[in-house]
């Protein structure tokens, strides 16, 4: 029976990793499709904010990002073999000295290290190739390799006491560790999100108060409306690294931000700046940070009960191609195996994820003018060359934020 369940998972594994990556080919190969098919015309909708060349700038550096990332979704199914089927995993574990908890640390780190050796080229390419060719790198080898620096350190000092609090509360605790994992795991993350603002993203960049002057009064009238402070707003040189430009919100309690590249303020007017900013405090205003950190609780609180129940299953570690029963290795599957059954459920996120923007772009509508929303947003996709066309499926699976189409449509109702 162990052996048949075994088997049948061994049978499921690979069909989800062939099939994942496939599909997401198809889906990759439908975006370019679609991108070619609007090349010769900007649509009607768009026509007063973007130029043709403008347009065709758009969809020819999407479909470089596009073709790049067909590429690197057959390497990710490449190395997902390499490690379980071929059991290049099970080897690595194998093949480490130390011992008790110290070898699921090593072996962890070990996988991690050589993960990001392998992916590495991809982001060289990406950023001096691909980036650069569109005119929009703005980093240099040297910060490239400081940055990388920095986020391995930053990995590091957090990973390393994280990875040894969950494997003592695994060898600790029995039956019901997964529950303190859970609990230690969260408080972990409540942490992270509230020293992000304040101590992690200075790491990366400067921040500086939003003050210039003929802003000043409209971002104080703004936000002084929706309940916060100006102290709150900031400005960020992400022009450092690249001259795509973007502004979020970020943190909760005092330590809550809206932040702006300083890439985006170059571009727009200040009646433009303002509603972006009236819809980034729509999503604090609407509360969008407490309540996508209550469902991930959740859900989080499913999969460590899912750990629970699996981590003593022999079938379960058997069945992802690995002969060991180890926390590390529960461990590794969860954060490389379970993602691609996962994977299906992205469009539900994404669904969730475009109706808070709809929300917040329905407060910066009651707040500013929708009108200076729109076009404030028709220059940001100019200036970032985001295509405003995409195909329906892909961008159900990967999009964040609704399609340009239907959030203008959205704005002009308001009007
Ligand atoms: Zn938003």
């Amino acid at each position: 029976m162990e052996n048949l369940f075994s088997y049948y998972t061994q049978v499921i594994f690979i069909t989800f990793i062939v099939v994942n990556h496939l599909f997401e080919i198809y889906l990759s190969r439908r975006q370019v499709t679609t991108l070619h098919q609007h090349r010769n015309e900007v649509p009607k909708e768009f026509r007063t904010l973007l130029t043709l060349p403008d347009h065709q700038k758009a969809i020819r550096y999407a479909t470089a990002k596009l073709n790049l990332s067909q590429f690197r979704l057959v390497w990710d199914a490449i190395l997902l073999f390499y490690w379980f089927p071929f059991r290049g995993a099970e080897k690595l574990y194998l093949a480490l000295p130390a011992v008790g908890v110290h070898h699921e640390v090593l072996f962890l780190l070990a996988f991690v290290m050589i993960q990001g050796i392998l992916n590495l080229p991809w982001s060289i390419y990406s950023t001096f190739v691909v980036e650069e060719k569109f005119g929009f790198n703005r980093s240099t080898p040297k910060l490239f390799i400081i940055d990388r620096i920095k986020g391995l350190a930053l990995g590091a000092i957090l990973g390393i006491p994280l990875l040894y609090g969950m494997l003592l509360i695994y060898q600790g605790l029995g039956k019901w560790w997964w529950l303190v994992a859970f609990l230690f795991m969260t408080t972990f993350q409540f942490i992270l999100i509230w020293l992000y603002p304040t101590v992690i993203a200075p790491l990366f960049n400067k921040f500086k108060p939003l003050e210039a002057d003929e802003l000043k009064a409209g971002i104080e009238n703004l936000v002084t409306r929706a309940g916060f402070n100006a102290k709150e707003v900031f400005i960020m040189d992400a022009s450092k690294r690249s001259s795509h430009g973007n502004a979020y919100f970020t943190g909760f309690g005092k330590n809550k931000r809206v932040v702006f590249f300083d890439t985006l303020l170059k571009g727009l007017a200040t009646t433009e700046v303002l509603a972006i900013l009236a819809h980034e405090l729509g999503h604090m205003k609407l509360k969008h940070i407490p309540k996508s950190l209550a469902t991930s609780l959740i859900i989080s609180f499913f999969g460590f009960w899912l750990m629970g129940t699996l981590s003593t299953s022999n079938w379960f570690y058997t069945g992802h191609f690995i002969r060991i029963i180890s926390p590390g290795v529960l461990l590794l599957l969860f954060s490389q195996a379970i993602p691609l059954y996962s994977f299906w459920f992205g469009p539900i996120s994404s669904w969730i994820s475009r109706k808070r923007e709809f929300e917040a772009d329905a407060y910066a509508a009651g707040e500013t003018k929708a009108q200076d929303l729109i076009s404030g947003l028709l220059k940001l996709y100019r200036e970032n060359a985001s295509p405003v066309v995409t195909d329906k499926i892909y961008s159900g699976f990967y999009h964040s934020h609704p399609p340009a189409l239907e959030r203008i449509k959205r704005l002009e109702s308001f009007k």
